[in-house]
């Protein structure tokens, strides 16, 4: 089957989306679905999900990364580092150690 955006590919993604409360079932090739921001075929290394391009505002930039990170549960923040980038840090809060919780044995 033919990629139902560029009709020039074949199709190896099955992407299913509710439009106007009608399932929409889209049969994309690789490259439309990424441009689509649909999947890139990859998995998050965290959790599985499949990754997918997104835009962020804040930089103006493109990126792969985790879709898991609008979940309520579980969010998964993972953000896949580009070519000859180091490994990112995590983008969510860090554990800063209070000064409280480094005393937590008493000489008493
Ligand atoms: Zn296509
Ligand atoms: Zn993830």
């Amino acid at each position: 089957m033919l990629c139902d955006n560029c009709r020039e590919r074949e199709s190896k993604i099955n992407f299913t989306t509710v439009e106007q409360d009608t399932k929409v079932t889209l049969h994309l090739c690789e490259q439309c679905a990424q441009q689509k921001g649909i999947e890139t075929g990859e998995a998050c290394p965290r959790c599985g999900r499949p990754l997918v391009k997104q835009y962020s505002k804040k930089t103006g930039q493109e990126f792969v990364g985790c879709p898991g990170w609008k979940e309520k549960e579980n969010p998964c923040k993972y953000i896949k580092p580009r070519e000859g980038e180091p490994e990112r840090p995590e983008p969510v809060e860090t554990e800063i150690q209070t000064p409280q919780a480094m005393q937590q044995e008493t000489p008493d």
